[in-house]
């Protein structure tokens, strides 16, 4: 905590997490409110690497839809990862505060243009989220969203990608890592998937009381339908985006050019 107290100050506690916590702090020079993301590093050498990846991949982005990377350091057997604060918390709790009405329909296209957009720039970047969640994406005051969370991610590609125990809630993982397939860019767009139709309906697409139910769900695509007052090209999206074959599925990168869903979006960019 001495590094800390040096530069920046304590406010709160606003998450805490597996593999540790993350402090709302204030820049004693600045005055700016950031968060320090602290992860606890592992003795071991090649742990150790990833889990300074998080730092890595995240001070590569630079997007307004991605959560800023401010500096890196450790001590104290810790990682701190100093970034941009969101003040609007993240989209899981904005969710449930909804309770049962729903979000309107430009709400709806504005939030996820904006997470394609981050998403998009994270692919150009050959990298891969692979746990994008409603839980790990941040609200700002101005009302938008950013990607945040880096600390599942990976170089397209790398043998890391490959065979990579699962960790973490089991909602928005694509059909094609339960049948242990490499981690691919259709699969950051499943899990988007599953957070536009959490937007679309407050509810999760696949959900079951047992894992091997929801696995089965997921590996069959099956999701109770989208109420029907949503535009047709939410309902075709969705089910592009929940194709099981990651080969018909589209790239963030067709979502936001060519489908038929692309020009809605791009007027809320
Ligand atoms: P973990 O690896 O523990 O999931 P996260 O980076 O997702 O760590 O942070 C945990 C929680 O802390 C998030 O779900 C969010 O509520 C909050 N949080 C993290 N980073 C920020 C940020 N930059 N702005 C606002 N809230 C954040
Ligand atoms: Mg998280």
């Amino acid at each position: 905590d001495e590094i800390i107290m040096e530069k920046y100050s304590h406010v709160r506690v606003i998450g805490e997490g597996s593999f540790g916590r993350a402090v709302l702090v204030l820049c004693r020079n600045t005055q700016d409110k950031y968060v320090l993301k602290e992860i606890q590093l592992p003795k071991n050498q090649s742990k150790l690497q990833s889990s300074r990846r998080e730092a890595v991949l995240l001070s590569r982005m630079k997007h307004p839809n991605i959560v800023a990377y401010r500096e890196a350091f450790e001590g104290d057997g810790l990682l701190c990862i100093v970034m941009e604060y969101c003040n609007g918390g993240d989209l899981l709790q904005r969710i449930q505060q909804q309770k049962s009405s729903q979000f309107t329909v430009e709400n709806i296209l504005k939030w996820f243009a904006q997470m394609c957009a981050g998403a998009k720039h994270i692919h150009d970047k050959r990298v891969l989220h692979r746990d994008l969640k409603s839980k790990n994406i941040f609200l700002t005051d101005d009302g938008s969203v950013k990607l945040g969370d880096f600390g599942s991610a990976c170089v397209l590609n790398s043998s890391k990608a490959y065979a990579q125990a699962y960790v973490g809630t089991p909602y928005y993982v694509a059909p094609e890592i339960w049948d242990n397939k490499p981690y691919n860019n259709k699969s950051d767009v499943w899990s988007l998937g599953c957070v536009l139709y959490e937007l679309c309906t407050l509810r999760h697409p696949f959900q079951a009381s047992s894992w091997k139910s929801l696995i089965l769900k997921v590996c069959r695509g099956a999701y109770p339908p989208l109420p029907n007052h949503l535009p047709y090209e939410l309902h075709y999206l969705i089910k592009h985006m929940f194709k099981t074959n990651p080969k018909d599925r589209p790239s963030v990168h067709t979502i936001l050019t060519s489908h038929r869903i692309s020009r809605l979006l791009r007027s809320h960019l």
